[in-house]
């Protein structure tokens, strides 16, 4: 008897305890769409991203980890264009679950629903630089997440049927609060009008465009390209005739050539938050901290 009771215990418990409902998995190539998909589908998804803050998703290595993640997904979500070139085609091929491949409800590109900036010419295009899809880094206007919303709404509505409803409730108490939070930004960003930057890479494009900033050039030569001493040298007698208010990189890009230009002419370094992680705990964050930065380098 003594051998049987914890077997009964077990019996009891599985009947008592369902297996944990995973619900619809969501695999988000970037924090801001795992962050995203939370926010419209709250207890009824498992999210995972593929990435964090501190990592440079232009490279990322295909781990079988993440193979795996991918293979039990119901829904992948991704920026797109060109952005996860290196790595989710290798992730899909291997991964080789139907309901992601491209063309599926489950597989959906944020480039895709977004109007898409920066597309190059055929000249650009022939360099073969890592923008040739158009700028992939399109999270950094708070449009285009409320355009991403509502079409992974509609993806996790046909995939999820029986609950329609409830992602489009959420869709639309996020789509309230993020349009008062889009109104105190831009109301903010008024006295950030022609405000003049340099970047680091070219993937403050939409942020640029959206509050209006003038980026005078970047310290890489061309998308991906590190930056050179010759190119460095333009930017600088760029800059000495006519400052900039910041330069502008993210936490995971090597500071040393913002440092020397910073150095050079006195414009201050500001390290802004390009996705969700660390104290940027949410969407909204994201934008607060962006906004609080360069309000701090406004004159
Ligand atoms: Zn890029």
């Amino acid at each position: 008897m003594k051998y049987l009771m914890p077997w009964a215990l077990v019996c009891a418990l599985a009947i008592l305890t369902p297996a944990a409902w995973a619900g619809v998995r969501v695999f988000a190539c970037e924090p801001e769409w795992a962050a995203l998909a939370t926010e419209l589908g709250g207890e009824r998804l498992t999210v995972t991203s593929a990435t964090h803050a501190g990592q440079d998703v232009h490279y990322i290595q295909a781990r079988p980890s993440l193979i795996s993640q991918l293979r039990r997904a119901d829904l992948m979500v991704c920026s797109g264009a060109g952005l996860e070139e290196g790595w989710l085609p290798v992730l899909l091929r291997r991964a080789n679950n139907p309901a992601v491949q491209p063309g599926s409800p489950g597989h959906l590109l944020a480039a895709t629903v977004v109007p898409m900036r920066g597309v190059p010419g055929d000249v650009d295009r022939a360099q073969g630089h890592l923008h040739a899809d158009g700028n992939p880094h399109l999270q950094v206007d708070p449009h285009n997440i409320g355009r991403v919303a509502r079409a992974l709404t509609a993806r996790l509505a046909e995939l999820d049927p029986a609950h329609a409803a409830h992602y489009r409730e959420r869709l639309a108490a996020f789509e309230a609060r993020w349009a008062a939070a889009i109104d105190d930004w831009e109301r903010r960003a008024e006295r950030l009008q022609g405000l003049r930057v340099v970047t680091h890479h070219e993937d403050w494009l939409y942020l640029a465009s959206w509050l209006g900033l003038e980026v005078v050039g970047k310290l890489e030569p061309l998308p991906g390209v590190p930056p050179t001493s010759a190119h460095l040298a333009r930017l600088e007698a760029e800059v000495a005739e006519r400052p900039v208010a910041a330069i502008l990189r993210t936490g995971y890009q090597d500071g040393r050539a913002a440092d020397w230009l910073s150095g050079r002419t006195g414009a201050p370094v500001l390290v802004l938050p390009h996705t969700v992680g660390g104290e940027v705990v949410d969407l909204f964050a994201l934008f607060d901290t962006i906004l609080a930065r360069l309000e701090a380098v406004a004159p």
